[in-house]
């Protein structure tokens, strides 16, 4: 061994660095490792810019990076053929501009109860953080240039030693001394586990060697695969990648073996520089979890899980990765809450999203409709949300027709313009509605479902949007849809007994002439009033229309109508009984009926039969 050379303490922040890196990074202590890695990928970086820039000649090298557990000595060692440092460079790198980043941390964040695990890297902390896990740790590296090998030493109280030591080739071993209470990071499932996490798609091979030999079934060695994916799809450019590739990586990355319903690449230089992959996951059922994942990284470098902040909060489902170069490394929480950066990205995803699925809507109509029913919901919450994206989908919407098949919104009304300029007629309940839809599909007019609370939401911010086009529900006006140009005539009388039947004095009752004569009567109601008594029961402050509002329709064409007035010219008394029970099937195919109403109409028709 050389004579020391250099002896020192990183005096007067030791008591303070150390205790704060413990004390803080506790939660998240495996993020050591990130750090140490992706020092030793920087450390290859610089030298291959040395080799680009013809500064030095490394083309033929293989460059690596070796994580090595040593269960003996208790250490975990990080080696690289990186550019190594000098005596001067271990000095200034590692003891002072080191610490004046502590410093920065420390004055920035002591007193704050905030967890300062997102900010260690940003603060040139992270080389300290593998005191996180070691009580002592040495570096032995060896520079590019002739300068001789050292080796730095420095223990968990802060004194280093330096001196001048052998290295078998130029590079860095970082050897970490694992603490007992860290024994952990000295098994081979969790140092896996942790590479696996922050460092599959580093840029330079990562080997990871377990101190184990590992043999097949023949009893060959198993030669060593690098644990990494150096050239990470989201880099390809997009016209490289097959679908196969895309699937793929979403399911080595996401685990999900269901395939995404579409995905998009994103390569962005200007005005943002951003790469990634998002993938929109089928969910299969109500219990999935609506939530994504979106992960992201800094250059390849894995920084955070479930980074919902650059992700619009209406596409939260998404799965993906983000390299996002421009952020900095080991952002935190705030820091994305709070910056223009993030909104622009969030607005660039959304606009993505919006452009595929236009493309999607014109090009692969097939595989577009395919997936609408599963992506509807969450569409037409972005919709409601964000006015650019509303805008930018308004032509690719679907409208899907009782028939099942599915239009967009202007090929719905280019096809009924000449019936009814404008409105599209839509169910909210195929199967209670199915008397009204019945009418509209003889008259040759589509109806189209709409049964979700997002839906009747989604189509009042429509016509809030001043384009003219008018949602109506089959039981709305239905009379100006399906009524005959023939004039029909008042019927006071008419009137008057069913005011006098339903209870209701001031029932507003009308007469029409309907193409389809079976139906005597039709209650209606106003599309203003029953979204307004949706919206009350959404609240849960209602539970039925306004009947107070409800209007009406008789049926001067029907053949019991015209019985019924016939009975009221002649005084007839079972007109009432007639009327009445006219009402109550117009009230059952209207809404369903509650207890008391149900328990009577049983009992009337049980009559009805007997007779
Ligand atoms: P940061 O990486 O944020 O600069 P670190 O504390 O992790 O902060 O590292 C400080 C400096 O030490 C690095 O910028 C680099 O110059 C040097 N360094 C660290 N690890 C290595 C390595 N494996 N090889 C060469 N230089 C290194």
């Amino acid at each position: 061994m050389s004579e020391i050379i250099k002896k020192g303490g990183i005096s007067v922040e030791t008591e303070h660095i150390f205790p704060i890196i413990k004390k803080w990074l506790y939660s998240e202590k495996e993020i050591f490792l990130r750090e140490i890695v992706s020092n030793a990928c920087d450390a290859i970086t610089k030298l291959r810019r040395l080799s680009s820039l013809g500064e030095a000649d490394f083309s033929g090298e293989t460059f690596r990076i070796d994580v090595k557990i040593d269960k003996e000595a208790k250490t975990l060692t990080v080696s690289d053929n990186g550019i190594g440092m000098t005596a001067e460079e271990l000095e200034k790198y590692i003891c002072s501009i080191a610490l004046s980043g502590a410093l920065d941390f420390i004055n920035k964040y002591e007193g704050e109860n905030d967890s300062g695990s997102g900010i260690i890297g940003h603060f040139g902390l992270g080389f300290y953080s593998s005191f996180m896990v070691s009580d002592k740790v040495e570096i032995l590296t060896k520079s590019y240039t002739d300068a001789p090998a050292m080796r730095w030493t420095c223990l968990e109280s802060g004194e280093y030693e330096m001196e001048e030591d052998e290295r078998d080739g130029r590079g860095t071993d970082v050897i970490m001394h694992i603490t007992d209470d860290e024994k952990e990071f000295l098994e081979a499932y969790k140092i896996r586990e942790v590479l696996e996490k922050y460092c599959s798609f580093m840029p330079v091979e990562i080997y990871f060697d377990d101190g184990e030999e590992h043999k097949d079934g023949d009893g060959n060695v198993i030669i060593p695969e690098p644990i990494n994916d150096t050239a990470p799809l989201w880099l390809r450019a997009p016209s490289e990648c097959t679908d196969e590739d895309y699937k793929a990586f979403y399911r080595k990355v996401f685990h999900d073996y269901k395939d995404p319903l579409f995905y998009i690449h994103i390569n962005a230089d200007y005005p943002l520089n951003f790469k990634g992959i998002l993938y929109f996951p089928k969910l299969t059922n109500e219990y999935s979890s609506l939530e994504g994942e979106v992960k992201l990284y800094y250059n390849q470098v894995f920084v955070a899980d479930n980074v919902k902040e650059v992700i619009p909060e209406y596409m939260l489902m998404l799965k993906g990765v983000l390299d996002c170069p421009e952020l900095p490394l080991n952002v935190s929480r705030s820091y994305l809450q709070n910056s223009g950066y993030v909104a622009k990205l969030q607005a660039h995803i959304s606009k993505k999203v919006a452009d595929k699925l236009a493309g999607m809507s014109t090009n692969d109509r097939e595989g577009y409709e395919k997936i609408w029913a599963d992506i509807r919901m969450f569409i037409e919450y972005g919709c409601i949300r964000d006015t650019k994206f509303r805008e930018r989908m308004k032509d690719s919407m679907l409208l899907c027709l009782t028939d099942g098949k599915c239009v967009t919104i202007p090929e719905y009304l280019e096809a009924a313009k000449e019936k009814h300029e404008n409105t599209v007629y839509y169910t909210t309940d195929k199967v209670a509605q199915a008397q009204y839809i019945s009418m509209y599909n003889a008259e040759g007019i589509d109806v189209c479902v709409l049964d979700t609370v997002i839906d009747s939401q989604y189509i009042t911010q429509l016509e809030a949007d001043g384009s003219g086009v008018k949602f109506l529900r089959v039981d709305t006006d239905v009379a100006s849809a399906i009524k005959s140009d023939e004039k029909a005539e008042e019927n006071e009388k008419i009137a008057d007994v069913f005011k006098k039947v339903s209870g209701n004095a001031s029932l507003e009752v009308k007469f029409e002439a309907l193409l389809d004569e079976s139906t005597p009567v039709l209650l209606n109601t106003s599309e203003e009033d029953r979204r307004f008594a949706d919206m009350m029961r959404m609240y849960g402050m209602s539970d039925m229309p306004n009947e107070q509002k409800l209007s009406l329709i008789v049926n001067v064409k029907n053949a019991l109508i015209k019985k019924l007035g016939e009975q009221l010219d002649a005084s007839d008394e079972s007109a009432d009984v007639l009327a009445k029970r006219i009402w109550k099937l117009a009230l059952l195919s209207f809404r369903r009926l509650d207890g008391d109403e149900l328990k009577d109409f049983l009992n009337e028709f049980y009559g009805v039969l007997g007779e």
